[in-house]
């Protein structure tokens, strides 16, 4: 039991969804580090787990359930606590499955330590208040070595309301995170070792502090914390993102990385239209094609949703056509799913499950052979890569510009490389990543 104060208490978190949730997740992790928790992994004996869900899809919503219900009935004595866009969006779904606690949507999910009792719940508390419209701040712990890139949320919220987007019903509208305190955890990340920060929010374009900063302040300040070798900016809407981040990302004094996420959707400007998206087509390819001419080792990334209510296979067809010739390195393919309370879950022209798998099927062997181009531009070459945790007897790390690449532990000759930047030859793809072999240690 979660009170038992003399014995270690052993903690477990589990994230579902976005890099948003990750770095929300992190910030719970350092409060119970700072209490003097033991985090164990997920799935191991725990006192405690708080997970952390994700209701973009109903299939994120079943995994959520199923997080849940795999802990509950392996730990029936520990206290378990459900944070997050499930617990604002399904909080009486999730009440009925056993063993739960506690369940805290998204406005009180950083306090969720405040709520934790020191017995079980007779029947799971909810608490799920109305979210905030101020911009805000976030009281962070910890001061433990951190030797990973690190995610460091700057924007929460969105107020552009795809037709097919729970996100603003469940994480509320935009709002910006104030400047000084995320300055603040930057540099008290980078003091512990951080040497790249990953900027994440719902919207990170629309950030606007009560200063009128904007984004590219924020990219700015960051550039100026010492130490702080890696700037990468996660997912931008298109209608948001400055043109003067191109001059950062050529810049070799400016840590910003030649690195993009632009969310395209669809490739056909009638369903473009139908989910409220705020281009077309033309608007967004010519806005790639000069992002390419500015920054020629760019990666662009895109997310793509198919079987959208109403899109025909021609239209289909055209996305898929978009996506192929014209310089995207990689997509995320989401199949449609229909979340209550969007203006697209009411219309009676769904796409039938299974024509909406077969999309998602033939999309993701698309993104797999652009991935494949993407890594084979850089084959023979030789790049920077900062190292990640090992795994197995190899050491895995990215480029600047997102190319994954893995060395054999043994050309490390025994140096511990996590967190290092070593200069690498591309030498061969070997699915999802590139074989590559170590010339030297950079730092
Ligand atoms: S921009 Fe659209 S898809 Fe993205 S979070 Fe906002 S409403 Fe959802």
């Amino acid at each position: 039991m979660v009170g038992n104060a003399t014995a270690t208490k052993r903690a477990s978190l589990h994230t579902l969804g976005c890099r948003l949730n990750q770095s929300e997740t992190l910030h719970i992790r350092h409060q119970l580090e700072a209490k003097g928790y033991n985090i164990v992994p997920f799935g191991e004996p725990a006192d405690l787990a708080i997970i952390n869900t994700c209701t973009v899809t109903n299939l994120a919503d079943a995994k959520c359930r199923q997080s849940i219900r795999s802990f509950t009935r392996k730990n029936p004595h520990a206290f378990t606590a459900v944070v997050g866009c499930y617990s604002q969006s399904g909080a009486s779904t999730i009440a009925e499955i056993p063993g739960v606690d506690l369940i805290i949507g998204n406005q009180e999910k950083l306090s969720v330590l405040d709520y934790i009792g020191q017995e079980k719940n007779k029947k799971p508390v909810i608490i799920r208040e109305r979210i905030n419209k101020d911009d805000f701040s976030i009281h962070f712990v910890g001061d433990v070595p951190f030797d990973k890139r690190a995610n460091l949320k700057v924007q929460d919220g969105c107020d552009f309301m795809c037709s097919f987007c729970i996100i603003p019903f469940v994480r509320g509208r935009s709002r910006t995170r104030e400047m000084d305190n995320l300055l603040n955890e930057a540099r008290a990340l980078v003091k512990r070792g951080v040497r790249e920060l990953v900027l994440t929010g719902v919207n990170i374009g629309t950030y606007l502090s009560s200063k009128s900063e904007d984004i590219l302040a924020v990219i700015d300040n960051l550039n100026d914390i010492i130490g702080l070798d890696r700037i990468r900016i996660s997912s931008i809407e298109p209608t948001t993102i400055p043109e003067s981040l191109f001059d950062r990302m050529i810049d070799s004094d400016h840590a910003l990385l030649p690195f993009l996420h632009i969310p395209l959707q669809s490739g056909c400007d009638r369903i473009l239209d139908e989910m409220r998206r705020k281009y077309t087509i033309s608007e967004y390819l010519n806005f790639i094609y000069r992002a390419h001419e500015a920054v020629p080792d760019l990666y662009l990334g895109t997310d793509i949703m198919v079987g959208f209510p109403g899109e025909s296979l021609d239209e289909f067809d055209e996305t898929c056509r978009v996506f192929l010739e014209n310089p995207f390195d990689f997509c995320h393919v989401f199949p449609y799913s229909e979340r209550d309370g969007t203006l697209a879950a009411r219309r009676e022209d769904q796409i039938p499950q299974k024509e909406r798998a077969r999309r998602s099927a033939h999309l993701r062997r698309l993104a797999s052979s652009k991935r494949y181009d993407h890594y084979a531009d850089y084959l023979g070459k030789t790049m920077p890569v900062l190292f990640e945790d090992p795994k197995g007897d190899t050491w895995p790390g990215y480029t600047d510009n997102y190319i994954r690449v893995v060395i054999k532990a043994a050309q490390a000759t025994n140096q511990y490389l996590a967190n290092r930047m070593g200069s690498v030859r591309l030498n061969a793809i070997s699915a999802d990543f590139v074989a590559g072999e170590l010339l030297e240690i950079l730092d």
